[in-house]
């Protein structure tokens, strides 16, 4: 079973950037569904190999994908938020930014425009990615479409409506701009570490 992380800050902890409603919704009942539903999907999986019967094995596979992408992302994303300032990657990272993108503008400038043009529901990642070794900047669909197989996500930034809309409405450059502003580069920066 999987379970939910605690949340490293309080609810209204990353006010103004990120509304309280808004992370209170997100957190304890979007989230929440992701991790319920990879369990639900994890004990429908037992079950179809006990009774060997996996007439419905096509859906289950898809939602385990979706579901737990889902629970994993989310988690990633509320941990790499923080109300401390913590605003610049350590000089590690920031040298293999610098290395990757050109400098930090144009990575900060490339991760705000794929952010903002992500289709419909889905993600902006940093990530790093072992074959190639270098960083990468992807934009996920949903929350399981358009990765690089083996990459390790290190920043990730919710690009779903019920993630912004509440509180910056169709305003997705607006909500990217407050993002900045709250985002945990000691946490990033040890993924990158740790990769
Ligand atoms: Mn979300």
């Amino acid at each position: 079973m999987i379970k939910m992380i605690d949340l490293p800050y309080a609810l209204t902890d990353l006010e103004p950037y990120y509304s309280e409603e808004t992370l209170k919704l997100h957190y304890e009942v979007l989230y929440k569904g992701y991790v319920d539903n990879t369990n639900k999907t994890h004990e429908k999986l037992i079950l179809a190999r006990n009774n060997n019967d996996f007439s419905n094995i096509k859906c289950l596979e898809k939602n385990l994908s979706f579901f737990g992408s889902g629970a994993i992302l989310h988690k990633l994303f509320f941990e790499n938020l923080t109300p401390a300032h913590k605003d610049i990657p350590n000089l590690t990272l920031m040298q293999q930014i610098i290395h990757d993108f050109g400098s930090y503008a144009k990575f900060k400038n490339q991760f705000t425009a794929a952010s903002i043009s992500v289709e419909a529901s889905g993600w902006c990642l940093l990530v790093w990615v072992p074959e190639f070794n270098r960083l990468e900047i992807l934009q996920c669909e949903k929350h399981q479409d358009l990765t690089l197989w083996g990459c390790k996500p290190l920043l990730v930034l919710d690009m779903w409506e019920h993630s912004y809309y509440l509180q910056y409405k169709t305003n997705r450059e607006s909500y990217i701009n407050a993002i900045w502003n709250i985002i945990n580069w000691e946490v990033v920066s040890n993924r990158f570490k740790n990769k």
